[in-house]
């Protein structure tokens, strides 16, 4: 007998008729004997509705609000699925976040777990229960409800697979694993068995939405058995995020191709090139809740340099505010910015032993004509970006350059 935590997304909570497999799904585990905890998002779309909802009354909406409202997305799914688990024949209960008690801190719409009351979901599966819990949702000290942050239902997924020290957590959604890259943008794109956890962390974080960043963080921090599956086949064993590279495995040098249109760029022009620069113009940013991704200082000329960094483009406006009155206030030249970007990496740990991999990937998009507005290196990962409208070109060259629709050893 094992403990499996099972989330199922958007897509595969989508109606009536989908929420009824999930129960048979659910129901083929408890025959074979295993405890298992369902972890749902809303049905796809339901988030974006109400977020435009809230728009309607207030452009910004007030973020506490927002996820009170947000967060009803999920508890109709859960209700749903006990009630089908139920004409099953099953014994079932849902949860809401706050109801099991996964504590967050209070950053509305992106709080974070801080722990997780596994007592009330161990009795309940103590006693043959199916225990459905609503994803994407927690409670703060205070009795706030509180939001994880777009994609939040994987973290919930995770943190209760965590918690419960489950023996797998499964992430069942419409694509029956990880690929190389979106499916979507490239039809060619593989699907790999396997993916290291570091790998992982780098796609998520640089904008593959088949799982979102902090599940995977949990993942590694906790050491849990992650697996992401499609919902919508009986079979396949989908994509196991792994702990370990094999070493017996010819590793591919170039896992994947992360993408995403999420962010702006913000540039500070003729900054005067003294010590604590970057603090002073990224301290204020970082005060204001607002997450700081690429950063590039050009090598000063005539004692002034330019500072260039990205956001995510929902805090794009507010940043540039605050920028400009930093800018004033250290006699920068001017603040200028772009939202019309895209970021595109290439990821791989096979990249650490292998030389010329930047070179090939610079070679294949200057023969594509597409300019390279930034650069970023890791041990494992190459970021570019480039003007928004050339994105899905540059990915389909760099799959095609990196072969990464054939089969490895
Ligand atoms: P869910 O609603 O189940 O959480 P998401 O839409 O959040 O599903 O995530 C699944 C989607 O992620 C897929 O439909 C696919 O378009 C996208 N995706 C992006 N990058 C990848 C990738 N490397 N492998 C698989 N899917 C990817
Ligand atoms: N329903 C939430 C969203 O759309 C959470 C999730 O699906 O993971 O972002
Ligand atoms: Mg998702």
């Amino acid at each position: 007998m094992a403990l499996i935590v099972q989330k199922y997304g958007g897509s595969s909570v989508a109606n009536v008729e989908r929420i009824r497999a999930v129960a048979e799904r659910v129901a083929k585990f408890k025959m074979l004997g295993h405890q298992v905890v369902v972890v749902l998002s809303a049905m796809s779309g339901e988030t974006n509705r109400l977020i435009a909802l809230a728009k309607q009354i207030q452009s910004t909406p007030d973020p506490r609000e927002l996820d009170v409202m947000v967060s009803t997305g999920e508890q109709v799914t859960i209700a749903l699925l006990a009630m089908a688990l139920k004409d099953l024949g099953l014994k079932a209960k849902s949860y809401t976040g706050a109801q099991v008690r996964i504590l967050t801190d209070n950053a509305f719409t992106k709080a974070r777990i801080l722990s997780i009351d596994e007592s009330r979901m161990r009795a309940d599966l103590d006693s043959g229960h199916v225990v459905v819990v609503a994803g994407f949702q927690g409670v703060d000290e205070q009795g706030n409800t509180t939001t994880l942050g777009r994609g939040g239902s994987d973290t919930t997924g995770v943190a209760l697979a965590a918690a419960l020290k489950a023996d797998e957590c499964q992430i069942y959604t419409d694509v029956d694993g990880v690929y190389t890259t979106d499916p979507r943008i490239v039809p060619e794109a593989r699907r790999l068995k396997t993916i290291t956890f570091e790998e992982m962390l780098e796609m998520a974080s640089l904008g593959s939405k088949v799982l979102q960043i902090r599940s995977v963080e949990f993942a590694g921090k906790y050491k849990v058995k992650l697996r992401v599956l499609s919902s919508f086949q009986d079979e396949g064993d989908g994509t196991l995020i792994t702990f370990e590279e094999d070493d017996n495995m010819e590793q591919a040098i170039i896992s994947g191709i992360a993408f995403n249109r999420d962010e702006a760029k913000i540039t500070v022009v003729g900054v005067p090139d003294h010590p604590g620069i970057a603090y002073q113009i990224l301290g204020p940013v970082a005060d204001a809740n607002i997450d700081v991704d690429m950063i590039v200082q050009n090598v000063g000329h005539t004692n002034t340099t330019d500072f260039t960094f990205t956001v995510h483009r929902n805090d794009f406006a507010k940043a540039m505010d605050i920028v400009k009155v930093t800018a004033a206030s250290i006699g920068a030249r001017e603040v200028t910015g772009d939202d019309k970007i895209a970021k595109i990496s290439i990821v791989g740990v096979g990249m650490r032993s292998h030389v010329g991999i930047a070179r090939k990937m610079f070679e294949t998009l200057s023969v594509e004509n597409i300019n390279l507005q930034m650069i970023s290196t890791s041990e494992i990962k190459i970021s570019v970006v480039v003007e928004d409208k050339y994105m899905e070109l540059a990915v389909r060259a760099l799959h095609q350059a990196f072969e990464l629709d054939k089969a490895t050893a």
